[in-house]
């Protein structure tokens, strides 16, 4: 994906959907992996599907489904070898494209800088779904827009293959987000997962002209149009299985309203302040920074690390910490993604994943915060239209 994504136009003509079958997506990776791609995709690793680096396709976890719920998460076995039935895991594909930590610069002590060393990785995401492609497209706006060249470099060196999500997990709210079940945006590659008598096999269409060249060298046919249809129908179906919804209120006039409103006592009374939500958020992108020396005070490095909004420091300022209640800290957060990220950004911060539902300690639940705030103010208007939620 390289920001230059193909339209349907005279340069790229998708191909009409095809299949391949599951070994079809061994081959993927293969390929991927021959083209000098780091593959990362899901992967089951202690309890939890996660992501990682894949060496083949029998790393993928065929078989492997979870249920989530506020504050739960557990891995089972399903009872057919789906491949992506699955909904998110406790990682993001953030972890790759902006890095929990990493180095800035380096000194010695004759004051030579040195910048960090070149990051020349590919990756190739194989799996992102529809919530998780906004949120790749979210994070691009906020990191390369700041001008992070380094970042901009690998988004121009990733390979995207998005899946359609036909199995949303229970705190799931794409749907209402508009971001998903369905995959839409920049992918190279597209598959919607579907599950035969001789086992899982995949609808794939090109986004891209080098989307196309892989899924050409797959070994594949057409699809018929009765699997295309069936296909739609199980993304439709999965829109309405959603476990959650976000109101259709505005939802930045509601937190502009809130904002002076004795509300938020409540909910601190329940949070830990322990920042597990933005850590598992595909767009919280707040970082701080750390220098360090060695053993010798020789060498001095400086690195970026992932900072969350709900430590006391993050809002350190001239000797003291601005925002030094749990309170004010869960309306920053909140007020943020689903409000001023849209004076900032241009969109919600929000994807509807629902990862911060699921790995908070104490299952707080960004919908029923925001619903119970629409029910306290119930004037301030509805939704006003896709792409302003
Ligand atoms: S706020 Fe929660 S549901 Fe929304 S994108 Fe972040 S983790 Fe996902
Ligand atoms: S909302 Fe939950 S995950 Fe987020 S800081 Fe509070 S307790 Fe932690």
């Amino acid at each position: 994906m390289d920001g230059t994504r193909v339209p349907d136009t005279a340069e790229h003509t998708p191909a009409a959907r095809t299949v391949i079958d599951r070994g079809g997506l061994d081959q993927l990776v293969a390929v991927l992996r021959a083209d000098g791609y780091r593959v990362i995709g899901p992967k089951l690793d202690r309890n939890a599907i996660v992501l990682g680096e894949l060496d083949s396709g029998d790393d993928l976890p065929d078989g492997w489904g979870v249920t989530t719920a506020p504050g739960q998460y557990r891995v089972h076995r399903r009872d057919d070898d789906a491949v992506f039935g699955h909904s998110s895991g406790p990682q993001s594909w953030k972890q790759y494209l902006h890095p929990p930590r990493r180095p800035l610069w380096s000194t010695d002590q004759d004051g030579t800088f040195r910048p960090p060393p070149d990051e020349e990785v590919a990756y190739a995401f194989l799996g992102v779904r529809g919530c998780d492609l906004a949120a790749i497209r979210i994070l691009r706006t906020v990191l390369c827009g700041g001008g992070d060249g380094r970042t901009a470099a690998m988004y121009s060196r990733l390979f995207v293959v998005a899946v359609d999500c036909t199995e949303p997990g229970g705190v799931c709210f794409c749907a209402s987000m508009g971001t998903g079940p369905g995959a839409a945006g920049d992918y190279d590659l597209r598959l919607t997962e579907r599950l035969g008598h001789d086992g899982p096999h995949y609808l794939a269409d090109s986004g891209t002209d080098r989307g196309a060249t892989v899924l050409a060298r797959l070994q594949h046919r057409e699809a018929d149009r009765d699997e295309v249809d069936q296909a739609a129908r199980d993304v439709a179906a999965a829109a309405d299985r959603m476990g959650r919804r976000m109101p259709d209120v505005d939802l930045r006039a509601l937190l502009r309203t809130a904002r002076d409103a004795d509300v938020w006592d409540e909910v601190a009374s329940r949070c830990l302040t322990c920042g597990n939500c933005t850590m598992v958020c595909p767009t919280c992108f707040c970082t701080t920074v750390e220098d360090v020396t060695d053993l010798t005070g020789g060498n001095a490095e400086r690195w970026q690390r992932w900072a969350s909004c709900f430590e006391p420091e993050f809002s350190h300022l001239h000797g003291g910490d601005v925002r030094v209640s749990g309170q004010s800290r869960y309306r920053q957060w909140i007020s943020h993604k689903l409000g001023t990220w849209h004076d900032q950004f241009g969109s919600s911060g929000c994807v509807g994943c629902g990862r911060c539902i699921d790995w908070c300690p104490v299952g707080i639940d960004i919908t029923q915060e925001a619903a119970r705030l629409a029910e306290m103010f119930p004037d301030v208007g509805d939704y006003p239209g896709e792409g302003a939620k």
